[in-house]
């Protein structure tokens, strides 16, 4: 029997607005608990909501970005549950009439483009934090401070098959909502997390299985492991002849392992009605075209620009285009006259490499987009060796100082003038006779050790490749 895996996606993503969605309160991160509280997200009687106009907008623009139809009279709607960190004992969210509806996003896994559907994006208010055993006494605490932080739920349909992809989906939200400027999308601090449904079907059946959805996956790594993990789990009950059951999990990144949180035996009647204390926000078209028009240049543009603009391959230009930052870095180094391919390998390799070592961004590792150019361009024209360029590199890392300075100081300038190169070249063949009589004896192999002792006379600056030309040169003549 083989199964098939089905995944859908719930993301939340908090956006990067100042105050609340429904009061002035800060949004502030790391303030004494309930610092940032007001009648209105403490959920006070009497107290009117009004919306963050902010918020509509963010939504507006990643609901373009992701080829949503936008609602322009969409609905608040109150979805009630009870929860000591739910002061007004409902969330306003919103239910059958999102913000936005219907879209999709293209995501690349191995180099294959797959389409992958959007259900919908609505508006709603984050929930207050308890604290257990933190404080005096044996009490829980409620910190409201987060309490009507604004979030937007993105929903995928069920048209994930991998984990890999699944990550692929989380990635590309990631780098929209950073390019629209509307999170900050900071997976560590929760402000993007997401849900994942996992069911599994016999290959070929056409309906889904029974699934169960995995709570609160706060990096791309716990996504993809998470999911793998339960697409085992769920295939050995269904061989072992157990049903799956519907519920929600958690994952334990200690363990790697995901563990039940509670069935689904609630089937959660949220009692879903429309808000009363919140107008229809009836948006015109011409708001949402003006949104349209000033939506930057978004992640699938830039890397086609990249492709046929600098002549990049497709997954090195996906790399590249994934952070709008590093895509800004290239093409500033790409401005100072770097070649666009090297500035690429360097960018993504050497770079890239450094700033996952320290957690940085390209542009605290330091490095000028000038200085990367000028370092290029010394390779280019032979002026240093690739392997001279990582120990220029290195030291450019250590102390910001421009790549011609640092091949002064160092000495590393690489010596590929023929007429320098020749007279050394002659003086070495003059002292080794016997190997030069080897050589044209036929063994060839030799060549290397006159290669070795150039490379010795010249402290490793002489230019490889003259220096083997030279020396077949002389030696077959
Ligand atoms: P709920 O709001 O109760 O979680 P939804 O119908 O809104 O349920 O679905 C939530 C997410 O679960 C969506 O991303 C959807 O694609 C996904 N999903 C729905 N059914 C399945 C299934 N059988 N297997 C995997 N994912 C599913
Ligand atoms: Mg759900
Ligand atoms: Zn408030």
């Amino acid at each position: 029997m083989e199964f098939e895996p089905v995944i859908g996606l719930e993301i939340h993503a908090q956006m990067a607005t100042q105050s609340k969605i429904f009061c002035n309160c800060s949004t502030e991160f790391g303030k004494p608990p309930n610092a940032n509280t007001c009648p209105v997200c403490l959920g006070l009687p009497g107290v009117l909501p009004v919306l963050n106009k902010q918020v509509l907008e963010y939504a507006v623009r990643l609901g373009l970005a992701t080829n949503c139809t936008i609602r322009l009279d969409s609905q608040f709607a109150r979805k009630n549950y009870f929860y000591p960190d739910l002061p007004k004992a409902y969330q306003i969210s919103q239910f059958d009439r999102p913000i936005c509806e219907n879209g999709w996003l293209n995501i690349d896994v191995d180099g294959q483009t797959k389409k992958i559907g959007i259900t919908r994006i609505h508006m709603e208010e984050d929930a207050g934090k308890l604290m257990h055993g933190e404080g005096e006494g044996d009490w829980s605490y409620v910190d409201l401070n987060r309490a009507g932080v604004p979030l937007l739920e993105i929903v995928s349909e069920p048209d994930l098959r991998t984990p890999e992809e699944a990550k692929a989906y989380m990635e590309k939200i990631h780098s929209l909502v950073c390019y629209l400027g509307i999170s900050d999308g900071d997976m560590e601090k929760g402000n993007l997390r997401c849900d994942a449904n996992v069911s599994l079907r016999l290959t070929g059946q056409e309906e889904f299985g029974t699934r169960t959805e995995t709570k609160n996956l706060n990096s791309f790594r716990f996504i993809q492991q998470a999911i793998a993990y339960e697409i085992v789990r769920q295939r050995e009950e269904l061989l072992d002849g157990n049903e799956i059951v519907q519920e929600t999990r958690l994952w334990d990144s200690d363990k790697k392992i995901t563990y039940s949180m509670r069935s689904k035996e609630e089937a959660h009647d949220y009692r879903y009605f429309p808000d009363p204390d919140l107008p229809v926000p009836h948006i015109a078209q011409d708001w949402v075209d003006s949104i349209a028009a000033s939506l930057p240049e978004l992640p699938d543009a830039k890397r086609e620009r990249f492709i046929h603009e600098y002549g990049l391959r497709p997954e090195d230009a996906n790399v590249l285009v994934a952070e709008q930052s590093v895509a800004d870095y290239y093409e500033e180094v790409v401005a100072h006259h770097a070649n666009p391919k090297t500035a690429c390998n360097w960018v993504i390799m050497e770079m890239g490499r450094v700033m996952n070592e320290t957690r940085k961004s390209i542009q605290e590792l330091g490095i000028s987009a000038n200085h990367l150019a000028e370092l290029i361009g010394l390779i280019e024209d032979n002026s240093i060796s690739g392997k001279m360029a990582k120990t220029v590199f290195e030291e450019m890392l250590q102390n910001p100082q421009a790549p011609h300075a640092i091949v002064e100081s160092k000495g590393l300038k690489q010596i590929s003038d023929e007429d320098a190169l020749g007279r050394q070249i002659d003086e070495i063949l003059n002292n080794n006779p016997a190997q030069v009589e080897q050589y044209r004896a036929g063994k060839t192999k030799v060549l290397g050790f006159f290669v070795g002792q150039i490379m010795k006379a010249t402290k490793g600056q002489a230019n490889p490749q003259v220096v083997n030309q030279l020396l077949k040169q002389k030696l077959d003549s």
